[in-house]
């Protein structure tokens, strides 16, 4: 991490904020001044380079186009890759996640380079739109509680050898391959399904990311009665027939 201050970089939020993706970022923030860490955030547009020395970088979910656009600009910029070369922890939802892999099907229909800091491959399902609330159990690995949060995406991702399910869905489609799983992470890089400000439901998440950056086991502990309240809201609501 770097000496002063917890750095949180926002990735192109004029492209992938589609969904109250910013939400994420007030959650890492908040969780890490709870714990009184020194934080600030970078939020990064598309015309501006990413910066490499983040200590976490969050990018969210989009339309086809935007998230197009957003590969091109990241694969040019090369800073993300960068940042997670030196170390850097990546949070990303959604489009983001497709960016994430090695490719994706684009709004064209054609195949899109991603910048493979994950070993997934997108493709376009020719079902139904994934789209619905998604329990799912965390790779114990990471002892985290259950996951739950809300999909909509068409794309379909398999993991290579390398990546690991972040996820094991109980309820939804996860990553839509009829396997089960939800989501995917390379050492230091993840990417879920689960939309938007999935942190503000899962802020064990949110503090997992502040853990890897801060290299270390626990941090001290927080007020969760809140997201608790909205937790066991959503998990009951989730759980009703439709
Ligand atoms: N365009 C992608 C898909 O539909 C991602 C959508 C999203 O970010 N919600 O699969």
């Amino acid at each position: 991490m770097s000496e002063s201050s917890l750095r949180v970089v926002w990735v192109y939020p004029d492209l992938l904020s589609t969904y109250g993706d910013q939400g994420n970022a007030l959650v890492v923030e908040r969780r890490a001044r709870q714990r009184r860490l020194s934080v600030s955030r970078i939020d990064v547009r598309s015309d501006q380079a990413v910066p490499t020395s983040g200590d976490i970088y969050l990018i969210g979910g989009g339309e086809d186009r935007p998230q197009r656009l957003a590969a091109e600009r990241l694969r040019r910029d090369g800073g993300l890759s960068r940042a997670v070369g030196n170390g850097a922890i990546v949070f990303s939802v959604c489009a983001g996640y497709q960016i994430l892999g090695h490719e994706f099907i684009n709004d064209l229909g054609e195949r899109e380079p991603g910048l493979g800091l994950l070993d997934v491959v997108s493709t376009r399902g020719d079902g139904e739109r994934c789209v619905g609330d998604v329990l799912a159990d965390i790779d114990p690995q990471l002892r985290l509680p259950q996951l739950t949060g809300f999909e909509n995406h068409q794309g379909i991702t398999h993991l290579g050898p390398t990546a690991r399910p972040f996820a094991r869905v109980h309820l939804g489609r996860g990553n839509g391959t009829g396997d089960g799983t939800e989501g995917a992470y390379n050492d230091t890089v993840f990417g879920t399904y689960m939309h938007g400000p999935v942190l503000a439901r899962n802020p064990g998440i949110a503090d997992l990311l502040l853990k890897l950056a801060l290299d270390v086991n626990a941090l001290p502990p927080a007020d969760d009665r809140w997201y608790e309240a909205l937790r066991a809201e959503r998990i009951a609501a989730a759980q009703q027939p439709a």
